[in-house]
């Protein structure tokens, strides 16, 4: 799960961390003036809300000496398309924009906590060359980037923190706080299951003070179960279809091809968006119904699938194992009838009960087409999509 930066920024702020005075979120120019009061004086720095770096070189970072500058930067950003670095080509819609009171900057410096997958424990990642892209730096100069492994339950050691400190070249003033700035975010990665906390840049202000100037948060979904606070945010990074389908209890992912698939068993699922591309198709999607999928959630599945304008044809691939194939065939038969649909449906039933599970699709004189095969189910959805296209 993606945080954006003002959630990032909050949960700083809860740990100590400084951070820019801020006028909350605006989704909307008319807002703008309530946000600027709150962020206190002029100038202000405006922030597209989308998760991706290198909003600065997009335009969608701003900075507005009076309220006129800022209502029309506020104006262009929100609602605005954007295209960064790290966006690979696509564009994200700004839906929100911070305002944060606008910090003098003397020195941008890089720090992150991330996972070292190698070495099994957390990291702090750090630079004294902040504000740049950190993975250009790695490739260009990888000796000005400074790498601390940390325990994986204590975080960071005093001492640990203090070297860092050095190596950075922390005003000596200011080493409480560096210290106490790492330590928490450190402390912030282990208590929320992240994969990375970062700040880009953390900055040195003229008087010597250090703030997070930008956040960004990772955390494992497969720790939801135990961040309850997370789980109950909003996934930014979810489609409205797969909102659904979370509610719902299926695990759906939506892709770029329009075989839509319905299968259960995620291993199956896999194999069954390869085999479509094998036969030369593209799956529209990842769809797991579970292995004890109910009516209801077959349904909901091929509706979900349906409402994809790109579906042109739907591949149902389901083997009976623990479910056995007739009480699937009739939970099809009943997702069938109840959603409409126009696109050619290809049906492949495997295991326990299939040949009542045939015989019903049979009777039920639905137009669909069986198959007898993973690979003959693959075959016969690409080739009636090519047909459903003439
Ligand atoms: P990113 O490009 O998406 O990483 O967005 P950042 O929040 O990191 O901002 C990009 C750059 O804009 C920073 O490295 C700063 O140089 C500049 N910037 C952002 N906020 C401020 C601010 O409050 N004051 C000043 N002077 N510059 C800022
Ligand atoms: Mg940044």
């Amino acid at each position: 799960m993606k945080l954006l930066e003002y959630e990032a920024k909050e949960i700083f702020a809860k740990y100590g961390i400084p951070v820019p005075r801020s006028g909350g979120v605006i989704t909307d120019a008319a807002q703008l003036a309530e946000a600027l009061k709150k962020a206190g004086d002029g100038p202000w720095v405006l922030k597209a809300q989308v998760l991706a770096g290198g909003r600065g070189k997009a335009g969608g970072v701003k900075i507005a000496k009076t309220p006129a500058e800022a209502e029309a930067i506020a104006k262009a950003m929100v609602g605005m398309k954007m295209v960064t670095h790290q966006t690979h080509g696509k564009a994200l819609t700004v839906a929100e924009v911070l305002v944060n009171k606008c910090s003098d900057i003397k020195r941008e410096i890089y720090i992150a906590v991330a996972m070292d997958r190698k070495g099994e424990r957390p990291m702090v990642i750090a630079s004294a060359e902040g504000g740049v892209a950190i993975e250009e730096l790695a490739v260009s100069k990888p000796e000005a980037i400074l790498k601390v492994p940390l325990d994986a339950v204590r975080g960071i050691e005093p001492f640990q923190a203090r070297s860092l400190a050095f190596k950075l070249g922390i005003p000596a003033k200011e080493l409480r706080s560096f210290t106490a700035f790492v330590t928490a975010l450190a402390r912030i990665f282990i208590d929320l299951d992240a994969s990375l906390v970062e700040v880009n840049p953390l900055i040195i202000t003229p008087d010597d003070k250090i703030v997070a100037l930008d956040g960004k948060i990772v955390t494992d979904d497969n720790a939801l179960f135990r961040q309850k606070a997370l789980a109950e945010r909003p996934d930014h990074e979810a489609t409205d279809l797969e909102l659904e389908a979370k509610k719902v209890g299926i695990n759906y992912i939506g892709l770029d091809g329009d075989i839509g698939c319905m299968v259960n068993g995620a291993g199956l699922a896999m194999a069954t968006m390869d085999t479509v591309a094998l036969a030369g198709g593209m799956p529209a999607n990842f769809l797991d119904v579970g292995g004890g999928a109910t009516t209801e959630q077959v349904t909901a599945a091929f509706r979900i699938i349906l409402t994809d304008p790109k579906v042109k044809a739907v591949l149902i691939n389901i083997f009976g194992g623990i479910m056995k194939c007739d009480v699937i065939a009739q939970g099809v038969l009943s997702a069938v009838q109840k959603v409409e649909f126009k696109v050619p449906l290809i049906v492949r039933l495997e295991g326990t009960n299939v040949e009542q599970g045939r015989e019903l699709l049979k009777k039920s004189g639905l137009r669909l087409t069986a198959a007898d095969s993973l690979w003959d189910a693959a075959q016969k959805a690409v080739s009636a999509l090519k047909e459903n296209k003439q």
